[in-house]
């Protein structure tokens, strides 16, 4: 073969390798762009919406109302509630599964009807104590109400009345410091009840609308911790004192209910933060709570921000647990 066709072919071939890489990374290319964006993991959901639509099927029959009552059970909502409801439901003989549906939903909400779920703030500066078990989210839900309230205007003193652990002090001064309020401190391991007093005491002095005070939360020396907790809200005011917030992990389920039964023996008290529900399909445990124990859920934590925190509105919180 002579020279000048063996240049000729091998320019050719240099010449389709070169178009064959330049096509095949042009067609990568479109591939990248063109792909859509993997979507993030989704958390497995089993909410009581699903579950109840899973239970009803397509048709009606004993079988169904079991399904349904024990789906309730799951979502936290509680063994009474649960059967009553179902009950209730019924006793209405829904022609179709939809009908169904909608009887729970409407059952649900008028459960959490009828109370009041206001923020109480009565009082020259009004009184708020918060308690409840350490890892809940006290100290979150404290910063975040703060905030709501200067949003509105208001002043606010906080009191970090949890000196058995040092770390709570200085989160409740970070969170201070962000959100724009007073923070009044003890020394670690000092007298909890006079650090209330002191808070008050500051908040008086200065006119202050709101204080907020923050308790500790520890479970083990039970005993101790509620008598240092019925210390605090006699020092705060006692009667006088306008809202005694418990707050509850919406992940916790049913040890929920003893954390209330537990903190309401020493203290009175007027309403609950249920935190964590981003964190829950459940949430059935505001009927469970508010049915054993009379307390109405007056907020919502719905997150790590600061803006993070709803007033509770039953129909809103029925429509997304049903959905
Ligand atoms: P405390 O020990 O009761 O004072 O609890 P913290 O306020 O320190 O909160 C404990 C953890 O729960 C922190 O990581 C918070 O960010 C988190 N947390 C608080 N409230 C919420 C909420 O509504 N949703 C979620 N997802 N996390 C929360």
């Amino acid at each position: 073969m002579d020279t000048t066709l063996l240049i000729v072919i091998a320019g050719l071939i240099v010449v389709l390798v070169a178009v064959g890489l330049v096509s095949a990374r042009r067609r990568a290319d479109q591939d990248t762009v063109a792909a859509p964006p993997r979507p993030p993991a989704a958390p497995p959901r089993y909410g009581l919406g699903q579950a109840i639509r899973r239970a009803l099927g397509t048709r009606l029959d004993e079988g169904t109302w079991d399904s349904i009552e024990d789906a309730l059970i799951a979502a936290d909502v509680g063994v009474a509630a649960s059967s009553e409801i179902v009950a209730e439901v019924r006793a209405a003989h829904p022609d179709t599964v939809e009908e169904a549906r909608q009887g729970i939903s409407d059952a649900l909400e008028s459960e959490l009807s009828g109370r009041d779920r206001s923020l109480n703030l009565d009082g020259a500066p009004a009184v708020v104590v918060v308690v409840g078990v350490n890892g809940t989210g006290k100290t979150t839900t404290i910063a975040k109400l703060a905030k709501r309230l200067l949003g509105e205007g208001k002043t606010v003193t906080l009191g970090a009345a949890d000196t058995f652990r040092a770390a709570a002090a200085e989160q409740l001064q970070t969170w201070g410091g962000r959100v724009g309020a007073q923070v009044v401190r003890g020394q670690e391991g000092g007298d909890p009840a006079s650090v209330a007093f002191d808070a008050i005491d500051s908040a008086r002095a200065k006119g202050v609308d709101v204080v907020i005070i923050d308790t500790a939360g520890r479970l083990h020396g039970k005993k101790n911790l509620m008598s240092e907790l019925e210390k605090i809200y006699r020092v705060s005011g006692g009667d006088d004192v306008a809202e005694v917030l418990l707050v509850l992990d919406a992940t916790a389920g049913q040890n929920g209910l003893a954390q209330v039964a537990e903190f309401s023996h020493a203290v009175p008290i007027s309403g609950i933060v249920l935190t964590k529900l981003d964190g829950t399909a459940r949430g059935g445990i505001v009927v469970a709570v508010e049915r054993s124990l009379g307390v109405p859920v007056k907020f919502v934590g719905v997150g790590e921000g600061m803006d993070d925190i709803e007033p509770f509105d039953p129909a809103s919180f029925v429509h997304s647990l049903m959905e």
